[in-house]
């Protein structure tokens, strides 16, 4: 994106992309389950962590939603919206959404060297000397669009925060990953419900009870714990939490419409009916079985024999259960990477670093990281146009 409205602006300098990958825009290919969820319906600054969000808004309402659609209709891609709020390519294909960001930077007069991984970038008096395995070229500027950590094997591996780091800038106190599936002890009732998918709720908590952060979504029970779109939300916001203080908790309502005390109250007037007739309809009875065995009830149980300590334990365990995370599943599986460059650092009109004039930077080498849904895609589109543009200045 940088590279081709670079290209569109300048008529008298060339652009050249060096990318360390073989297979060129992996990413892209993989994205939204090989579908590229390119943006969404309703984007701001709400949806993304990190940097300050005044600073984010800044940047993608230089180049917003429509403009996103009329760039990639522009390009041949047109986009659908779905009931979620997605928007994906007609086709169904990330490929489309690849090529055709490939025949624009063609177009515009890029040319793009690959495999060719970039280690270091000098600055030396007014110009920069990047370098490689393959050689040393000279650059009057730079743009470092190298991406996050998330799934290394597609040329992202990080090093681009060792050359921003190089060049004089500071990279968060912490970088870890986002957007990622979350573990379970293997024994736990969770992981022998593999396969389940049901909206509910996570709350992130403090050590004191008090919620922190909330997601309502899909959420998907695995053989090594959860995943699905709500967990992996809250996920950057647990790990950071945890690290934080390790007594902060993430706890799951099972049936996002009710808290506990209704619930509690529902079980209490239940008579001679049983809690899985009462929540047979509002469940899957599979999970509902594994959570009365996990409050020691038997789930044909008559209400009016439950004890006030089981119907509490059980309410409890529908609307609040803590869930005992183990970790997560690491970069291979991280859809995005939480921190990077701080915003701090570059000057939001041109992104150009405060700290080494000629350097840019845009994409998710910067510390923001949006929601899933479209977000990071839209993120990486409005910070590399704001530099395709701002180079030319
Ligand atoms: C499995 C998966 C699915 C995703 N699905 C979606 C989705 O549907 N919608 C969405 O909005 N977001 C999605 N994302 C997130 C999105 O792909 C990223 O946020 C986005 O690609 C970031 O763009 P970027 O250009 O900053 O970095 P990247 O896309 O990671 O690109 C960085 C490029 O820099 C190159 N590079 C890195 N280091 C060097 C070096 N030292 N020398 C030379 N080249 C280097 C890499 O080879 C790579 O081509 C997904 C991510 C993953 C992992």
């Amino acid at each position: 994106m940088a590279a081709i409205w670079a290209g569109r602006s300048f008529t008298n300098r060339s652009v050249t992309v060096l990318d360390t990958a073989k297979k060129l825009g992996a990413k892209i290919l993989v994205s939204g389950g090989g579908r590229c969820n390119v943006t969404h319906d309703e984007v701001d600054e709400m949806a993304y962590a990190g940097s300050s969000r005044n600073a984010i808004r800044k940047v993608l309402r230089r180049f917003d939603v429509p403009e996103t659609i009329a760039f990639f209709r522009e390009l041949g891609v047109v986009l659908k919206h779905e009931e979620t709020g997605k928007l994906f390519p007609v086709t169904d294909s990330a490929r489309t959404v690849l090529n055709a960001l490939l025949s624009a930077a063609h177009e515009a007069q890029v040319t793009i060297r690959h495999p060719y991984r970039v280690e270091t970038v000098e600055k030396q008096d007014d110009k920069f000397v990047v370098a490689g395995p393959w050689g040393q070229l000279e650059a009057n500027k730079v743009v470092l669009a190298t991406g996050g950590q998330s799934l290394p094997k597609t040329g992202s591996d990080g090093h681009g925060v060792a050359i921003a780091r190089s060049l004089g800038h500071s990279v968060t106190r912490r970088i870890f990953p986002g957007l990622v599936p979350l573990t379970l002890p293997k024994d736990h009732f969770i992981c022998g419900l593999s396969g389940l998918t049901i909206p509910a709720t996570l709350d992130l908590r403090s050590p004191t009870g008090k919620k922190l952060v909330s997601f309502t979504d899909s959420t998907l029970c695995t053989h090594f714990g959860l995943s699905g779109p709500s967990v992996l939300d809250i996920s950057r916001y647990y790990i950071e939490a945890k690290l934080d203080d390790p007594e902060s908790r993430l706890t799951i309502n099972w049936l996002p419409d009710s808290t506990t005390e209704q619930i509690d109250h529902e079980l209490q007037n239940l008579g001679r009916s049983t809690p899985l007739k009462l929540l047979g309809k509002r469940l899957p009875e599979r999970l509902l079985r594994a959570l009365c065995i996990d409050a020691s009830i038997e789930p044909t149980t008559p209400g009016d024999q439950l004890s006030r300590e089981q119907r509490r334990a059980l309410a409890q365990r529908l609307t609040q259960l803590v869930l005992p995370i183990t970790g997560n599943r690491g970069y291979n599986y991280a859809e995005v990477t939480a921190g990077g460059v701080p915003l701090s650092e570059v000057h939001l009109d041109t992104m150009e670093s405060r700290l080494c004039p000629g350097l840019y930077l845009c994409g998710e080498i910067c510390d923001v990281d949006g929601r899933i849904g479209g977000f990071n895609f839209q993120w990486a589109w409005a910070s590399g146009y704001v530099v395709g543009i701002g180079l030319a200045r």
